[in-house]
């Protein structure tokens, strides 16, 4: 069976005798076993950080962004493999695996640029004589912790930035889907990166742990559930690192009376449906504004949902595939019998779909419940599978309020023809993200990613700017160059200086 091991110092590297299964979504089979790694892998990949880091940081910029612009040449040269295996450990549908490792390549792209983000401040003449710069400079050594879901998108945004601002970086995949990830560190070794800069350690909390209380870690950047970065956001501050905990989601899509329906269909369908739901961008929640929108709305979904294919990864006319593991697709099925159970109607089940020839698959197919309320459970918490929740609303204020006082914060969109209706949406959701007219607004690279409430812990959001300044200090310099003149004045040098 194919072992997938942590890659340290430049070279694959196993330990110990704990590993996890890494199956495969579309058969149910077991097809490698992933290394779970412990605080002497960490130890290793940390020394071999620390020995690199200092003189990656003084290779000058415009050099480092070279080395990433060879980097998203190979991805490019090696996409149809890294599609292929990305969806046969996730179980997204290849073209959809395509898109996740071009939204990282959109991050490694911006990135080529750094020399431009890292130029600084300047302020001539601040005071007599004085001269006031700043700098961004390395935080040293960061991590980063991914989830499942985005395999190649997640670290790329992570290590893009941070790598291309002069620290050494650690990655910590899921251990669902660990291959594309060690991947990608090997082609980054291709394409000119010194060892000890880009390094993958495999594992699960025990490595987590040994990540967030290492000394030598300045920065960790986390994503996935949200306990889960409650708690990495926690410890690891606790610990004097800076931190970035991006959390789950529960996005709410709000369908004004006079949105075009048809186009809201289609948009649900990708939102809700697209890469089984297991997307923190998905549209799971739909709040209809009226009954008569809520009615017309029903009756051209419903359709629209039952003629969904679901298919295997590589099947080019499915919409989506199966879920990442058994124990997943359990979850998503008692979901949906909690949201039956509290009063929910279950308008579309998907729970008993068999895919022929697949039968051990984790697949299920789309499920569309109507007349949910804000107090049930199934729609307080993230489901993450192929369930579409409609939450109908009297008014555009219920609507808007249904979307603030959710626990979770990352994504919302609004459907309309009404410029201010949108623009009042816009400006007042308490969400990071917003769509208008847009299903799944996730910024482009040069903007940064970010949710709000339980979506989000600490500062900084994901890539663009943002993600330049969490991976970098701030120094700044105030100068003065004297004239060889005699020194004036006595007494002032005992006073706090101002510049009059
Ligand atoms: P997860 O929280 O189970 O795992 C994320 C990472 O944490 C993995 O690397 C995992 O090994 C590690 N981990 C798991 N249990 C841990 C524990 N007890 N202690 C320490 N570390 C632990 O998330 P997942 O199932 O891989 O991914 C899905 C979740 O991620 C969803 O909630 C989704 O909304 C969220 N997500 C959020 C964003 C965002 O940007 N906000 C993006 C993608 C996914």
């Amino acid at each position: 069976m194919r072992q997938i091991s942590h890659v340290i110092a430049g070279a694959s590297a196993s330990s110990g005798t704990r590993t996890g299964e890494v199956f495969s979504p579309a058969s149910g089979e077991v097809q490698a076993r992933v290394s779970l790694g412990v605080a002497a892998d960490l130890e290793r990949a940390v020394v071999a950080a620390r020995t690199a880091q200092p003189a990656w940081a003084r290779v000058n910029p415009q050099r480092r962004a070279r080395v990433l612009f060879r980097f998203k040449e190979l991805v490019e040269a090696n996409m149809d493999a890294l599609a292929e295996l990305l969806a046969s450990e996730h179980g997204k549908v290849v073209a959809d695996a395509r898109g996740d490792i071009q939204r990282g390549l959109d991050v490694i792209e911006f990135c080529c640029g750094i020399p431009h983000a890292l130029k600084g401040e300047y302020t001539q003449g601040a005071g007599p004589g004085i001269d006031v710069y700043s700098m961004r400079q390395p935080v040293g050594i960061g991590a980063g912790i991914t989830p499942f879901n985005f395999p190649a998108m997640i670290p790329m945004w992570m290590f893009g930035p941070a790598i291309a601002c002069g620290n050494a970086f650690i990655l910590k995949p899921s251990e669902r889907d660990p291959s594309v990830p060690n991947r990608l560190a090997e082609l980054m070794i291709e394409a000119g990166l010194p060892e000890g800069i880009l390094q993958v350690v495999h594992g699960d909390k025990e490595m987590v742990d040994a990540i967030l209380d290492h000394p030598a870690i300045g920065a960790v950047s986390f994503v996935g559930s949200s306990d889960i970065a409650q708690y990495v956001y926690a410890r690891g501050a606790a610990a004097g690192k800076r931190v970035q905990a991006m959390g789950g989601a529960k996005n709410h899509g709000v369908v004004m009376p006079d949105a075009d329906l048809d186009q809201v269909v289609a948009d649900l369908c990708g939102a809700a449906f697209g890469s089984a739901g297991e997307r923190c961008m998905a549209l799971p929640v739909v709040v209809p504004v009226g009954d008569r929108t809520a009615d017309a709305l029903r009756e051209r979904l419903v359709p629209a949902i039952e003629a969904l294919r679901v298919g295997v990864p590589g099947d080019p006319d499915a919409h989506y595939g199966p879920v990442v593991t058994a124990i997943h697709k359990k979850r998503i099925e008692t979901w949906i019998r909690i949201g039956v159970e509290e009063g929910a109607e279950l308008v579309v089940d998907g729970r008993d779909f068999i895919l022929q020839g697949h039968e051990n698959g984790f697949f299920i197919g789309p499920s569309l419940f109507d007349h949910v309320k804000p107090a049930m459970e199934s729609y307080r918490e993230e489901i993450f599978g192929p369930v579409l929740q409609m939450v109908r609303a009297p008014d555009f204020e219920s609507a808007l309020a249904l979307a603030d006082r959710h626990q979770y914060g990352n994504g919302v969109a609004i459907f309309t023809r009404n410029g201010h209706a949108a623009r009042e949406f816009a400006s007042r959701v308490q969400v990071g993200m917003v769509g208008i007219n847009v299903p799944i607004p996730v910024p482009v690279a040069y903007h940064s990613f970010g949710g709000w409430k339980r979506s989000g812990f600490g500062d900084h959001n994901q890539h663009g700017m943002e993600g330049v300044r969490f991976w970098t200090r701030v120094k700044t310099v105030t100068q003065r160059w004297p004239d060889g003149m005699a020194p004036t004045g006595t007494t002032d040098a005992f006073l706090i200086p101002t510049m009059d």
